[in-house]
């Protein structure tokens, strides 16, 4: 790594890329997100070159020495691979006219860095910064990263109906970001949210993963109720709200605001399996009465057993109980929980100390061995037998 003005630390590899593209005489720039975490003092995740080499040129020009990948020859990318990085350029482009609130018509090639900062979503990240001639601010990027705020490039509801997702895309930054959406740019995604279900469900899910992991997302999603009520056809109460925060995973978040909701509405985005399940469980677990019946360590477990909860989940329920303000016995099913892991508590036949083999040697067969198994479960819970091998066994022959 090195250093170079506006504290802006780049790769030697993203160097090698800038280098090579200006001494072969073209401009080259770090454009977009890198430069906009950059100069909010974040380490980039990774870097966007923007150059007015054309795509053939940009391989001619690294192809003698690096293995090239054509990413999207047509988009005007290309990633030589420069010290085991795929360093993405792109041709400084023009996005043509959008039929379908997504994908440009076409794109045309530019030689002008302005022509290409035009045509980016946001203003914080329609910046570029080269080490050799410094940072580019056509639009107020900087001032409006000084003062927090997510502001599109141009007329708002020209460029959310060029592209539909760039409105949830200023919810996540904004979210993500702890950023306030500019007032205009506001107003349009208000009154422009309905083109969102133009945009696939699978790019509405990312960009609305990545809002939920925002930490200021309960803020975004109150100001923005409509949002929700498009995506996913929900309004969640001011309580589910407040449930969102403080951190929480996606999981997790996504079970709050569907307290109440069926979520059969979530699989129509898409989401991934594990995710899914874990909302869905929450969801339906959250709806089963829950009190002091089960504030003790067996009579917990066997709700948890009746219910399909293991351990983990149970946590997760207790706390989104928690958050939800319910009044319920918070504190002693958390108490309970942890006493049931500590004694050792059977929730499931592995747990149990005594094993199908040792049912089998005490003369169970087939069908008998899961039966008696989940009575020696039972009894543990009940606390009418300790879970060890002797007592279960002293407590088989008892019978
Ligand atoms: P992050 O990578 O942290 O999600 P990012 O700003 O880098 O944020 P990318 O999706 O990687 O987002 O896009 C890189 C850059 O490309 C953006 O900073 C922006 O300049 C531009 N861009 C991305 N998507 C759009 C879009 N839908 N419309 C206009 N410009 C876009
Ligand atoms: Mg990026």
């Amino acid at each position: 790594m090195s250093a170079c003005g506006l504290h802006f630390f780049i790769p030697d590899y993203i160097q090698t890329a800038l280098r090579t593209l200006e001494a072969a005489g073209f401009e080259a720039y770090l454009v977009g997100g890198c430069v906009r975490d950059a100069l909010m003092g974040v380490t980039p995740e990774d870097y966007d070159i923007t150059t007015s080499a054309l795509p053939e040129q940009i391989k001619a020009l690294f192809g003698t020495e690096y293995k090239t990948i054509d990413t999207g020859m047509k988009h005007g990318t290309v990633a030589p691979i420069i010290e085991g990085h795929a360093v993405e350029i792109t041709t400084f482009r023009i996005d043509g006219s959008y039929s379908d609130n997504r994908h440009p018509d076409s794109v045309r090639f530019s030689a002008k860095l302005f022509d290409d900062l035009s045509r980016r979503d946001f203003t914080v990240n329609a910046m570029a910064f080269s080490p050799t001639t410094g940072l580019a601010d056509c639009f107020g990027g900087q001032e409006d990263l000084q003062k927090r705020c997510i502001r599109c490039v141009g007329e708002a509801d020209k460029r959310f109906g060029e592209d539909a997702l760039r409105m949830l895309r200023a919810l996540r930054f904004s979210a993500v970001l702890g950023f306030t959406v500019e007032e205009q740019t506001a107003n349009s995604i208000h009154k422009n949210i309905g083109s969102i279900l133009n945009v696939s469900a699978e790019r509405i899910y990312s960009e609305l993963k990545k809002l939920l992991a925002g930490d200021n997302c309960a803020a975004v999603l109150r100001r923005f109720p409509c949002l929700l009520q498009t995506v996913l056809g929900i309004t969640p109460s001011p309580t589910q709200l407040a449930a969102l925060e403080p951190e929480a995973t996606v999981g997790f978040r996504l079970a709050v605001l569907f307290i109440g909701e069926d979520c059969g509405r979530l699989k129509s985005l898409k989401p991934d399996n594990k995710t899914f399940r874990y909302c869905s469980d929450l969801v339906r677990l959250y709806a089963i009465p829950l009190g002091m019946e089960q504030a003790s360590p067996g009579a917990l477990f066997l709700w948890m057993r009746a219910h399909q909860a293991d351990c983990a989940t149970m946590e997760a329920l207790l706390e989104l109980h928690r958050r939800m303000e319910c009044a319920f016995a918070y504190e002693a099913l958390c108490e309970s929980l942890a006493e049931a892991r500590l004694k050792n508590l059977p929730l499931t036949a592995a747990e149990l100390a005594l094993s199908g083999e040792d049912l089998k040697k005490s003369g169970f067969s087939g069908r008998e061995i899961g039966e008696k198994t989940e009575q020696l479960i039972t009894a543990v819970l009940a606390g009418r037998c300790e879970n060890t091998r002797g007592a279960l066994l002293a407590y088989l022959s008892e019978e």
